[in-house]
């Protein structure tokens, strides 16, 4: 009798753990949804917070820059490629940051395509180009065939090679050389990209360290080489989302060699190089001035003061009438009076967002076709999505160059100015 009263008594009792066990899996589970969800929504607004301000610099130093404020001199030229170079640096800075915070938190996606080569490692170069050459440190790179092609994210791999091209000058001393080698391996299916340089090298303790995420090798206040030890843990992510590896070899004092090799096919060569659907929209630089002013009415809702300022100034000396909105519901009210050609719509914006905005619009009969064009500082994975899935027309995120915005405008106000 008692012997089953105790086998009863701890049945009874590893039913009650169980149970209890299963209520916290279940409860840890709804926290770690909620700071999964409590960290998309950071990054996003980081990004957004950090962007649009960002976009009222860069407008304004176009607007100055250009002239259009009226004549400026030489001086004051030099100052606003500082602000511009500046801000640049700043932008890459976030960029790196919510990369590497999407990579963690899964967000991340690659958008591969049949990618040239030899153009992706020229345009790498460039931009290493100038601060090698101040440093007189002499730049090689074989030349490879033209046709040669990869199955790469193109800008993920300019990314890549960027960065451990601008690593490589930044650790070589004034007069040292640096390569940039890639070789393609058929047997293998890889190819082979190597920057390599003559550098300071990394001990192997520090090699250890290298591709933590906010960790510098050298973390003295005192230190020579400033970064936030971010470009390195992003490379590593990038190439292996890419299904490859990276590797680094290095002796202090004579020079570090970094490879990464990525899966390759030779049968890719054979394939056309076609447009891959999807694509964001590029346009080639054109400067505003000398050309005929154009015509229209544009409609522009944007909550941040400085960006309408830029914008509206931009435009207007383009040859737009510009009618402003600070947010979607002054979109709705103001319309009919504005009679607007197109829109431009910023997307996070008090009251009623740029999306919400939209899809009422969408809603009218009377504004079914008007051109939209989203300008969004959330930059962030599947927001060009809901942006044209609300029925916008066009997508560009902020910062964005005012030169570029008008190319889009005039793609849908003057067809035949097509570049
Ligand atoms: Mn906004």
């Amino acid at each position: 009798m008692s012997d089953i009263t105790v086998r009863k008594q701890a049945e009874e009792t590893i039913r009650n753990y169980a149970g209890e066990l299963e209520q916290r899996v279940e409860e840890r589970t709804m926290e770690l949804v909620y700071a999964n969800q409590a960290k998309d929504d950071f990054l996003a607004n980081m990004s957004h917070e950090l962007r649009t301000p960002l976009s009222g610099i860069f407008g304004f130093c176009e607007l100055i820059g250009e002239g259009l404020y009226g004549p400026i001199n030489e001086k004051q030229s030099h100052g606003i490629d500082v602000i511009k170079s500046n801000g640049a640096h700043l932008l890459n800075l976030i960029n790196d940051i919510l990369d590497v915070s999407k990579i963690e938190a899964g967000k991340f996606e690659l958008r591969p395509e049949i990618t040239a080569v030899n153009s992706i490692c020229q345009s790498s170069l460039n931009f290493i180009l100038q601060q090698a050459s101040k440093k007189s440190i002499r730049v090689e790179f074989p030349l490879l065939p033209d046709n040669l092609k990869i199955f790469a994210d193109s800008r993920r791999l300019k990314q890549i090679l960027v960065n451990l091209l601008d690593n490589a000058v930044k650790f070589t001393p004034d007069k040292g050389t640096l390569k940039l080698l890639v070789k393609e391996d058929a047997r293998a299916g890889q190819m082979r990209f190597s920057v390599i340089d003559t550098g300071i090298g990394i001990t192997p303790e520090d090699l250890k360290k290298l591709f933590r995420p906010f960790v510098q090798v050298d973390s003295r206040l005192s230190r020579q080489y400033e970064g936030t030890g971010l470009g390195l843990a992003l490379v590593k992510k990038l190439v292996e989302l890419h299904g490859g590896s990276l590797e680094v070899q290095s002796e202090p004092g004579k020079g570090s060699s970094f490879s990464f090799v990525l899966p390759w096919a030779q049968d890719i060569q054979d394939h056309v190089n076609q447009d891959i659907p999807g694509r964001e929209l590029q346009y080639q630089d054109k400067k505003a001035g000398g050309m005929a002013l154009a015509h229209g009415r544009i409609l522009l809702a944007e909550d941040h003061e400085s960006n309408v300022m830029a914008i509206e100034d931009f435009l207007k000396a383009s040859g737009y009438e510009v009618f402003s909105a600070q947010n979607g519901r002054e979109v709705l009210s103001k319309i009919e009076e504005a009679d607007p050609d197109l829109i431009l719509m910023d997307i996070q914006m008090p009251e009623m967002d740029g999306l919400e905005a939209t899809v009422l619009l969408r809603a009218d009969p009377r504004y079914g076709s008007i051109p939209i064009i989203a300008l969004t500082a959330l930059a962030m994975t599947g927001d060009r999505e809901r942006c044209l899935e609300a029925g916008m027309n066009a997508y560009l995120s902020k910062p964005f160059r005012l030169t570029d915005l008008l190319q889009v405008i005039d793609k849908f106000l003057k067809p035949d100015a097509q570049p």
